[in-house]
């Protein structure tokens, strides 16, 4: 069985949640997966809150059309075709309204059986993989920070505090096409899955956001306290997460 914990919260400064997810169990053929995705929205007027919540439910019903086809669902290509879906909703809704345009949301996605994870990302939402007490970052945010950091014109710790650390350089629904990192992540036992919106990983170190999940086995409990801990030190942002673990051979 497939343990899992979420909780999405406004902070301390926001006036409206523009973060959204996706926590659900599809079954496909007799095979049981999870399906797991986050995104926090960009955009002016509440317009972020609609671009996440339109990404998360295309996403979500071309993966529940999909887990009924005859062909084997659980492929990196329909996670992908099913990103692509959501950038294209999200892209066509940002013409129809002037207050919805250049709208815009970060999409991390997961397909999770017992044995690996399926990943699509876009923005700088994060994906971690929780390991022997040990948080890895498996995406790539896709933030101009990011981008400096790695060309050496911005240390990590410059990053963290840099103006300009909330600027995208790629996100679902502000072009036709977008460019989808997609990769797979082998999983062992007692591996905890974990998707993040920045307002919960700007706050809290990686070593942090490990030890509340390992101090407790209950992953909704784990949620709302890091959460909580989010809050504590500000809550500047909406803060969002998703986790889940397979309980092995109960
Ligand atoms: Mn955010």
């Amino acid at each position: 069985m497939l343990h899992l914990g979420m909780k999405s919260d406004l902070g301390q400064a926001r006036q409206a949640n523009e973060d959204f997810y996706l926590a659900r169990i599809l079954t496909s053929q007799g095979r049981k997966y999870a399906v797991l995705a986050i995104a926090d929205g960009v955009g002016g007027q509440r317009a972020g809150e609609i671009a996440s919540q339109t990404a998360i439910r295309n996403l979500e019903s071309e993966l529940v059309a999909s887990a009924s086809e005859a062909e084997p669902p659980i492929q990196l290509a329909t996670l992908e075709r099913a990103v692509r879906r959501a950038n294209q909703a999200v892209f066509e809704l940002s013409l129809t309204e002037e207050r919805f345009r250049g709208m815009g949301t970060t999409l991390t996605a997961v397909l999770a059986t017992m044995d690996e994870l399926l990943v699509a990302h876009v923005g700088d939402s994060r994906l971690y993989l929780v390991r022997a007490g040990l948080a890895q970052q498996l995406t790539a945010d896709h933030s101009l920070v990011c981008e400096l950091v790695k060309t050496g014109e911005l240390t990590a710790a410059e990053a963290k505090t840099h103006p300009q650390r909330n600027v995208l350089t790629r996100a679902i629904g502000i072009e036709r096409q977008v460019e989808v990192d997609l990769f797979c992540q082998p999983l062992i036992k007692d591996d905890v899955i974990l998707l993040a919106s920045d307002g919960l990983f700007t706050l809290l170190t990686d070593q942090v956001i490990a030890d509340y999940i390992m101090g407790t086995c209950d992953l909704q409990i784990a949620a709302d306290q890091l959460v909580q801990a989010a809050n504590d030190l500000g809550g500047y942002d909406n803060i969002s997460v998703v986790l889940a673990r397979w309980g092995w051979r109960e």
